[in-house]
């Protein structure tokens, strides 16, 4: 787990992150020494810091390492060897530092350092990009603040050897007071407007004024975000593991291909894994879904169901990369096509953190391909939701699972396919549905909609985008086995939000969405045979 506290000089963030990693039993990491023993480092080469690249090289060069002191002491820092522990905290360096942190390839050194000191450990990582640059993935994340002037008392007190924690605490000298103030100023201003990494709170930060709080109680506010996100990951574990226990049709199921089954000795079962994870609690998971990472090879089908595209192993992830380029290059030139409104749905993905549930007409197998190059392309992923049907074909079922497909068993209430398809969501990923099951290739072809991409929306708390394609018909006419050239169209409305369906209440949200989402998809796809007369 990390723990990411951001916030100007003197709120408090040292103390409380001390204490906090001692109380947790994280590791406590100060990036603020690392730039103040890389300033130290600079001033004693007597090297300007005007020198951008003779200060980015002796940053590179410099060996900064943390010396644990006993719980809630700050460390002893070492650079290049050598205790720096004091030397790091004169007027000269606070005066100095925000110039050398604010120089690019000096922040790029420290960002390297910062992760690989985290890799695979519990930490509480304090400093002003933890939360934005460092560490945006980080499960709590802390800005701290307090008034400027609250902030020069604290300073001023410890640097008179005292402790402002303690009740009564007085600034001995006032001079010192004012002069520690202006620096806190200008140092918050540089902070500020460094471009390299300016300080601000990341987007889903907990924002805490610590003007007028003890450090005990802002440690144990930041421990309550902490228990919450423990136990919110202790959930998602549990919840994979109910969701991946064998269905009745599953276990009766015929096992899979020899080459796709789990090699002897390997972790076992998804069921299995996902058990493990849970009953080790907050700390077993080790991917963003709260599963067991993949391996290199030997995952099965299940594996790639159940977790991120971005985590499927790296093999795969390379076969899909090279695919989605060539079928990209390929489809541009044999299939011309324009994705109406697909830029602007894009730009929005790229802003929020759940993905949308895309619904479409479908009239063959080049819509859903071009959708998934397309949303490939822009750095999105994009699962096409499939019938189970297709598993049958062994090749079919292999490139399906490779390319974020998601099964669905038509036949029954697919509670395994609507998770997975949610947690899919609520990572980032969108989900693609065609809910007339069936390709329907002339205008009299009606099929029952299928609704069970409102549920999905409705569950990840997300929209639905409805979106059509004409085009296509012709790309695979009846009785052809080879698709033909010919140019596509798509459009894409704009996401449609339960809470402006105008109505209460579950149930009749999910009616509404699904009446609704589907007469968008019909009204998109008129609107594209005006615009392109003759195409169909
Ligand atoms: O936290 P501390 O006051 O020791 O940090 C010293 C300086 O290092 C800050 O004023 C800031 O300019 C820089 N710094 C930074 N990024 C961090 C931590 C500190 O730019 N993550």
């Amino acid at each position: 787990m990390i723990v990411a506290i951001d916030g100007p000089a003197g709120s408090g963030k040292s103390t409380v992150a001390r204490a906090l990693a001692a109380r947790e039993g994280f590791v406590y990491l100060d990036t603020g020494a690392m730039y103040r023993a890389v300033t130290l480092k600079v001033l004693k080469a007597q090297v300007p810091v005007t020198e951008t690249a003779r200060v980015a090289k002796l940053a590179q060069e410099a060996v900064i390492e943390f010396v644990p002191g006993a719980p809630g002491e700050a460390p002893q820092v070492m650079l290049d060897g050598k205790d720096v522990t004091a030397a790091i905290r004169t007027a000269q360096i606070d005066q100095n530092v925000s110039a050398v942190a604010s120089v690019p390839a000096v922040r790029q050194a420290m960002v390297a350092q910062q992760r690989a000191i985290a890799k695979n450990i519990d930490i509480v990582a304090e400093g002003r990009d933890m939360g934005t640059v460092v560490f945006p993935d980080a499960q709590v994340k802390v800005f701290l603040s307090a008034d400027a002037a609250a902030r020069a008392w604290r300073r001023t007190i410890e640097r008179e050897g005292g402790n402002a924690a303690q009740p009564g605490a007085q600034v001995k000298d006032q001079a010192l007071y004012e002069s520690v103030l202006e620096d806190i100023q200008s140092r918050d201003a540089q902070d500020e407007a460094n471009a390299a990494s300016p300080l601000h709170p990341a987007a889903d930060a907990t924002l805490l004024d610590s003007t007028r709080m003890a450090p005990q109680q802002v440690v144990d506010a930041i421990a309550n975000l902490v228990a919450l996100a423990q136990a919110r990951q202790a959930a998602i574990a549990s919840d994979n593991a109910a969701a991946s226990q064998p269905s009745a049709a599953e276990k009766d199921a015929p096992s899979q291909p020899a080459s796709t089954q789990a090699a002897p000795g390997a972790s076992g079962s998804d069921a299995t894994k996902a058990k493990d994870a849970g009953a080790t609690g907050a700390k077993a998971p080790k991917t963003k879904s709260g599963q067991a990472p993949m391996r290199p090879f030997h995952n099965t089908f299940d594996d790639y169901y159940d977790h991120g595209m971005r985590e499927f192993p790296l093999p795969a992830r390379c076969v899909f990369n090279v695919a989605a380029g060539l079928i990209y290059g390929f489809s541009r030139l044999y299939w011309p096509w324009d994705y109406e409104g697909g830029q602007q749905l894009i730009d929005e993905l790229k802003e929020r953190e759940l993905g949308t549930v895309m619904v479409m007409n479908h009239v063959s197998m080049v819509e859903p391909v071009i959708t998934v190059v397309m949303f490939w392309r822009q750095g999105l992923r994009i699962r096409p939701v499939f019938k189970q049907e297709f598993n049958k074909n062994d090749l079919m079922r292999w490139v399906f699972s490779r390319v974020g497909g998601i099964p669905v068993d038509r036949g029954t209430a697919d509670l395994k396919a609507v998770r997975r398809c949610q947690r899919a969501l609520k990572r980032g990923e969108s989900i693609l549905i065609y809910p007339e099951g069936t390709r329907i290739r002339d205008d009299d072809g009606k099929a029952p909609i299928h609704g069970g991409f409102a549920l999905i929306a409705q569950m990840a708390k997300t929209d639905v985008t409805p979106s059509a394609v004409i085009g296509v018909r012709d790309v695979t006419p009846e009785g052809a086995h080879i698709p033909r050239p010919h140019r596509v169209h798509f459009k894409v409305g704009a996401p449609l939000k339960f809470g402006a369906l105008g109505v209460k209440g579950r149930k009749a949200q999910l009616e509404a969405m699904e009446a609704k989402a589907m007469d968008k998809v019909f009204e998109l796809r008129a609107q594209l045979r005006r615009d392109y007369p003759g195409e169909w």
